[in-house]
């Protein structure tokens, strides 16, 4: 690395500093589990699950293993048949669709809304067919689909909706009547994941769906554990994903956080915002009037210009930018299908090309946000 590089030590996610900050209250969660030596379903456990619902304002949490087990075993307690259709966006990461390939369901791509990035509804509309069985709407980089819409159409045509809640826990969602909602609490049943680097992450792997139908969570909460209704009698096929008690211990440390990470990550976007109005080649995320955006990603469009010349310039003084996402789904070899023609992603094909994520997280300061956008201004 070049001696003129800045020691500024700015990072996309800074799980450090954030640490540091709750140290001895995590550390004594985590040394108090191995101490108990209640590993697997213990206290820990248990009161995270209280302690979520009610936050969310959700009957039913029900932890597992990580993100991508929690949107599999949601399509499983749903009873989504082989051959069925799972409708969801073109631009998300991969976890979604390759669930809905693991249960040989079949994944149709729609494309997404240019300002939110969220699954398009009038697209949304045309991809229903009669083997359509479940919507899955992505709440991508922190705030909310439109699911008015989505749990309208869902209703209209007898279908199932799973919130992929993995970039936005936290965010409401308010209705026309006035009514909000945490996002994951609005579908038939929710996800999220709590991979450290979600806006509630953990020191691992970890996972939950929500949902405020009794008799489907305790099918959730069976799935999640080998298909046992009751100790030893499996009434059917299911899987090992549980949270475990040391995750769900430090969960716990920093679940009452929540609402001030998102807080922090809000002022970082208005940081960013005010500092980039006036560059014509940038547009700053159009936040959804309905939903509350909780930034998991701060991610600008940009307009005639070298994406990647961008972050090579930024790399240099020291910033780390990132291509959330390169490349659509619909567009990826493990998925591809013939039907799956590029014209009818435009937005999502756009978006691969412009997007740029830049640093977001709880502990960047006032000097680094400086630093951070004085760099991008400077290139332009
Ligand atoms: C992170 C993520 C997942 C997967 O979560 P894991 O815990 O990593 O399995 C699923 N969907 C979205 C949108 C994500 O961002």
């Amino acid at each position: 690395m070049s001696g003129k590089m800045p020691n500024n030590n700015i990072q996309m996610v800074d799980l450090k500093g954030q640490y540091n900050k709750i140290k001895e209250e995590v550390d004594a969660a985590i040394l108090n589990v191995i101490d108990s030596t209640e590993f697997i379903n213990g206290p820990e456990v248990i009161a995270f699950q209280d302690e979520l619902q009610e936050y969310l304002g959700v009957k039913h949490v029900i932890p597992c293993g990580n993100g991508t087990d929690a949107l599999q075993i949601a399509l499983m307690a749903l009873g989504l048949k082989p051959g069925d259709e799972v409708i969801t966006a073109d631009f998300t990461f991969a976890a979604t669709v390759e669930v809905i390939g693991l249960l040989n369901l079949v994944p149709v791509f729609v494309d997404v809304d240019k300002d939110t990035f969220n699954i398009n509804i009038e697209e949304l509309k045309k991809a229903i067919t009669p083997k359509t069985k479940a919507i899955i709407p992505v709440h991508l980089f922190g705030q909310s689909a439109n699911m008015e819409a989505i749990m309208e159409i869902a209703k209209e045509n007898n279908l199932f909706v799973i919130e992929d809640t993995a970039q936005a826990i936290g965010s409401d969602y308010t209705f026309l009547d006035g009514r909000t909602q945490k996002t994951g609490t609005i579908g038939h049943v929710g996800t999220t994941s709590f991979f450290p680097s979600k806006n509630l992450g953990c020191f691992g792997d970890g996972g939950a769906l929500f949902t405020n139908d009794d008799e489907l969570a305790k099918r959730l909460g069976a799935i999640v554990n080998h298909g046992m209704y009751k100790r030893y009698y499996h009434d059917e096929i299911g899987v090992n994903s549980r949270l475990d008690s040391i995750q769900a211990a430090v969960l716990r440390v920093k679940l009452p956080h929540l609402d001030e990470y998102c807080a922090t990550r809000q002022l970082v976007a208005t940081y960013y915002n005010d500092a980039f109005t006036d560059i014509k080649q940038l547009e700053t995320p159009v936040i959804n009037e309905k939903s509350t955006h909780v930034f998991h990603q701060y991610t600008l469009k940009i307009k005639n210009t070298d994406r990647s010349k961008l972050i090579e310039f930024l790399k240099e003084k020291g910033i780390p930018a990132m291509i959330y996402y390169p490349i659509p789904l619909h567009q990826q070899k493990a998925y591809i299908r013939s039907e799956f023609k590029d014209e009818n992603y435009p937005i999502t094909m756009e978006l691969c090309k412009s997007v740029i994520s830049l640093p977001m997280h709880t502990e960047l300061d006032e000097n680094q946000l400086k630093y951070i956008t004085e760099s991008v201004k400077e290139y332009f």
